[in-house]
C-alpha cells in the first residue's frame, strides 16, 4: 500500500496528476502560500468558479476545475489554524484529509498531490501534521484499490525530511 505513496520536494502547481489539493482559507477567494501559487498558475477562471462556492467550512473540501494547471482538478480544503492544540485542531486536520479522500473516491481520481496542509501560515506543528496526513492516507488506501498514486509535495527540505521519516517509521 505504501508503494502508492510518493514524497517529492517541489511546487504542487507543477505536478502532473489528475488533481491537486489546495490548502485554502474559509473564503476560498485566494490567499498566500500554496493557495496563492495555485491561483496564479490556474488563472482568473479559478477564482470565478471559487466565488460560486460561497466559501468552505474548516475541515471540509470542495472541488473545482484546474484551468491552466497541469492538474485537471483542484480539491480545496480548509485546514485549522493552530491555537495550541485544545481546539480540535487534530480532528479538523484529519477531517480535511478524509473529506479530500471522499471526493477522490467519488470522482474516481487515480493520481492526487497534497501539500502539507495547515503547516504554513496556519502554524500547525509540522511533525504532528505529518503524522495525521500519513495516518489518514494509509487508512484510506487500505480500503481503496483504485487510487494509483498519492504524492506528498513538500515545498522545502524540512517538510520533505519529516514525511520521509514518518513513512519510514510506519514501515
Ligand atoms: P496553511 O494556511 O494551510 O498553513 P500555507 O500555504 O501557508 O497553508 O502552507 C502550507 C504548506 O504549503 C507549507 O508547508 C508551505 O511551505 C507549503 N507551500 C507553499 N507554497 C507551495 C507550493 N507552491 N507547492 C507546495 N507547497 C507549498
Amino acid at each position: 500500500m505504501l508503494d502508492r505513496v510518493e514524497v517529492v520536494q517541489g511546487d504542487i502547481t507543477q505536478q502532473q496528476v489528475e488533481a491537486i489539493v489546495n490548502a485554502a482559507n474559509n473564503s476560498l477567494l485566494g490567499g498566500g502560500g500554496v493557495d496563492g501559487a495555485i491561483h496564479r498558475v490556474a488563472g482568473p477562471e479559478l477564482l470565478e468558479e471559487c466565488r460560486k462556492l460561497r466559501g468552505c467550512p474548516t475541515g471540509e473540501a470542495k472541488m473545482t476545475r484546474g484551468y491552466r494547471l497541469p492538474a485537471k482538478w483542484v480539491i480545496h480544503t480548509v485546514g485549522p489554524v493552530w491555537r495550541g492544540g485544545n481546539y480540535k485542531e487534530d480532528e479538523y486536520l484529519a477531517q480535511c484529509y478524509q473529506n479530500c479522500f471522499a471526493l477522490i473516491e467519488k470522482h474516481q481520481l487515480k493520481t492526487v498531490a497534497f501539500p502539507s496542509i495547515s503547516t504554513g501560515a496556519y502554524r500547525f506543528p509540522l511533525e504532528r501534521a505529518t503524522r495525521i496526513a500519513v495516518a489518514e492516507t494509509v487508512n484510506f488506501l487500505k480500503g481503496n484499490n483504485f487510487v494509483e498514486k498519492i504524492v506528498f509535495v513538500c515545498f522545502n527540505i524540512r517538510v520533505y525530511d519529516c514525511y520521509v521519516n514518518e513513512l519510514k517509521s510506519i514501515q
